[in-house]
């Protein structure tokens, strides 16, 4: 062993300092922080599916013989149960760890790894608030983040964007966009999509906007449009990480190669296509959960210190006037709720509440009264 070996000279430069991704924590791990019983935390920080997987899923993955062989590096019957459900060509589609994992992969794909000076390197667009990941990935792959951030409506600012494009090869855009629940129109996307970036458009929330269409079907006739879809929110099963993308075969077929081989495990391919088989019961959920948060809106835009924003997502957004809103977390979470802050240039003071089931409404809104109360407010 070498006496001076210099672990810190040896890993790449750019990577010693990262800030790193701020993930959120399990409710166990919530549970015995606070002293609380599992069962009595309300969850309301990582915009989870509070009725959990579908129970064909939980059954399929029971009833799974085959988890001492390695999954299928083609992720063939999964591929082929998405392109029929969503009526395009199976290879077009690549399923990875979640989304997360597509949105990885993409960046290795299109990024040169620190090419060049760092004013140099490929650059990412990326619109704020946004989330995290986008900019966390472009790191990691060694781009440069272009930020050009929302307006103050959370709507993109396009032209920005149009005039950033020349310096920079791909923007990730969320639709309905996390944290802020707004969506991008057709008119926005086609604006972006003659920019000559490559558009990587992540509907994790799609199934929550109501009659909102989602942009799949123009994947075929834009060669430059990729869409993310994920079983995290909708599917309710975050924690077997399942997510896909749909793209023109030649990504895909790049991104087939490069992944991890066997990046999708058994029990996550098993649980999406029964999943898929079950829809129907994951659609009327995702419903539910629409009324919930209308209900929770109108619940909160009752409290003066309080302002939501819209939401077609799984969560609300709310900016606190005169409150702390590190304070108001904190508060909730001696109660056993838990729920997002942010405090970024793009947000300040905000928190995001994600929506659970109907019966948590009422106990969040009673303690963010009372705790309106404890602060004079
Ligand atoms: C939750 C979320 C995802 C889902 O990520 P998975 O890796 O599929 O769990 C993707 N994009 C956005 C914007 C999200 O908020």
């Amino acid at each position: 062993m070498s006496r001076d070996f210099d672990m810190r000279a040896m890993i790449r430069a750019d990577l010693l300092d990262l800030p790193g991704y701020v993930p959120i924590t399990p409710t166990d791990v919530l549970a015995e922080r606070y002293g609380i019983a599992p069962e009595s935390v309300i969850k309301l920080d990582g915009n989870e599916n509070p009725y959990g997987p579908s129970p064909k899923a939980l059954a399929a993955i029971a009833e799974e013989r085959s988890y001492h062989i390695y999954p299928d590096p083609d992720q063939a019957r999964v591929r082929a149960a998405l392109a029929a459900h969503l009526d395009v060509s199976a290879d077009g589609i690549v399923c990875g760890l979640g989304s997360d994992d597509l949105i990885d992969l993409i960046m290795r794909a299109i990024i040169t790894p620190a090419a060049g000076s760092p004013g140099r390197r490929d650059g990412v667009i990326n619109c704020a608030p946004t989330f995290g990941m986008y900019p966390f990935s472009t790191e990691i792959a060694g781009g440069r983040v272009v930020d050009v951030p929302r307006l103050e409506s959370f709507a993109l600012d396009v032209a920005s964007i149009e005039r950033a494009a020349p310096g920079a090869k791909l923007i990730f855009l969320a639709s309905p966009n996390n944290p802020t629940g707004n969506r991008m129109s057709h008119d926005e996307l086609e604006r972006l999509l003659v920019t000559g970036l490559l558009v990587v458009v992540d509907e994790a929330y799609i199934e929550f906007a109501g009659t909102a269409q989602s942009f799949v079907p123009l994947v075929a006739s834009n060669e430059n449009l990729v869409v993310l879809r994920t079983f995290s929110k909708w599917g309710g099963i975050a924690g077997l990480r399942a997510g896909y993308g749909v793209m023109s075969p030649v990504l895909a077929a790049v991104l087939m190669t490069i992944k991890q081989p066997y990046n999708l495990n058994v029990a996550a391919g098993v649980a999406m296509l029964a999943s898929l088989e079950d829809r129907a019961l994951l659609d009327e959920r995702a419903c539910t959960i629409a009324g919930t948060r209308e209900r929770l809106a109108a619940l909160l835009s009752e409290i003066g210190w309080i302002a939501p924003y819209p939401s077609e997502a799984n969560f609300i957004l709310c900016r606190l006037n005169g409150v702390d809103a590190v304070e108001v977390k904190a508060r909730l979470a001696t109660r056993g709720i838990f729920v997002r802050h942010f405090d970024t240039p793009a947000l300040r003071n905000h928190l995001r509440i994600s929506v659970g089931l109907e019966e948590h409404n009422e106990p969040v809104v009673r303690a963010l009264r009372e705790i309106g109360a404890e602060l004079g407010r």
